[in-house]
């Protein structure tokens, strides 16, 4: 089974984000960019099944500025094949990933893509979904448990009150969520081999894609700062500030 795995460049999760004084966006100069961690599960769920016999090959995909590379890099640390860059300067949003990616399955029809369930930078959750929608593909999204045999797949999901076990007919889409895994930290030596495992570089334009923005951003803000709490001397005190100064009972 062949599986390809998105993989996206975002501003590192640890990173306090600045908005930028123009209120057009975040500050992304100068800052420490990662893999989004919802991808360092999906690829560390896709090395498993190669690990385990089940996948016969992994392909790394990132879409975006030349530092993808180092994105796929890290895919490829962790035990990925071969990489594939869509290379581009322009900003790309969902939809425009998700044509890319359908290309790149039509290219290399992949048995599974498996995706992050949403990247912490735009926090859209819609590219495997679109993805699945322009191959007419099956969906299993928020994996936390994945159980792939030959043509199906068993995707389990949380859901309110539960866990939900979705069977799916292979070729499908498949969304990682949070409790899937624990991804692997990449070993030296692991490190100095991806050196040497290729990556195929294209553009937008080689796969025909447009990729223009359908949506524009009006504008970016920080969120209201919390006021200071104050402490009071009593329960009466409490039940009257709540009462007169908050309004809520
Ligand atoms: P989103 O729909 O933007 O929240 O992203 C969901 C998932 O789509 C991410 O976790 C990635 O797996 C994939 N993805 C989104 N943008 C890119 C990109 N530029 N390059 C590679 N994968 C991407």
């Amino acid at each position: 089974m062949k599986l390809l795995v998105a993989v996206k460049r975002v501003i590192d999760y640890n990173v306090k984000v600045r908005v930028k004084a123009d209120e057009t966006g975040v500050e992304t100069a100068n800052v420490k960019m990662s893999m989004n961690p919802f991808d360092e599960i999906a690829v560390e769920e896709a090395v498993r099944l190669l690990e385990a016999g089940t996948a016969t090959e992994v392909i790394a995909v990132s879409m975006g500025v030349q530092q993808c590379q180092e994105t796929i890099r890290t895919a490829l640390a962790m035990g990925a094949d071969r990489g594939i860059h869509v290379k581009t300067d322009e900003e790309l949003q969902p939809l425009a990933v998700a044509k890319l990616l359908a290309k790149i399955v039509e290219k290399e029809s992949p048995d599974v893509v498996i995706l992050g369930k949403q990247a912490i930078d735009d926090d859209s959750n819609q590219t495997g979904q679109m993805l699945a929608g322009l191959l007419g593909w099956s969906q299993g999204t928020f994996a936390s448990k994945i159980d792939l045999a030959e043509g199906k797949a068993n995707v389990t999901r949380e859901v309110d009150g539960g866990l939900e076990t979705l069977a799916i007919n292979v070729p499908a889409i498949i969304t990682t969520d949070l409790r899937l895994n624990e991804p692997r930290y990449a070993s030296l030596p692991n490190i100095m081999k991806a050196k040497k495992k290729p990556i195929e570089e294209m553009s937008p334009e080689d796969l025909g894609v447009d990729v223009a923005p359908r949506l524009t951003t009006l504008k970016v803000t920080e969120p209201a700062k919390r006021e200071g709490g104050v402490k009071v001397e009593s329960v009466a005190e409490l039940v009257d500030k709540l009462k007169n100064e908050a309004g809520v009972i």
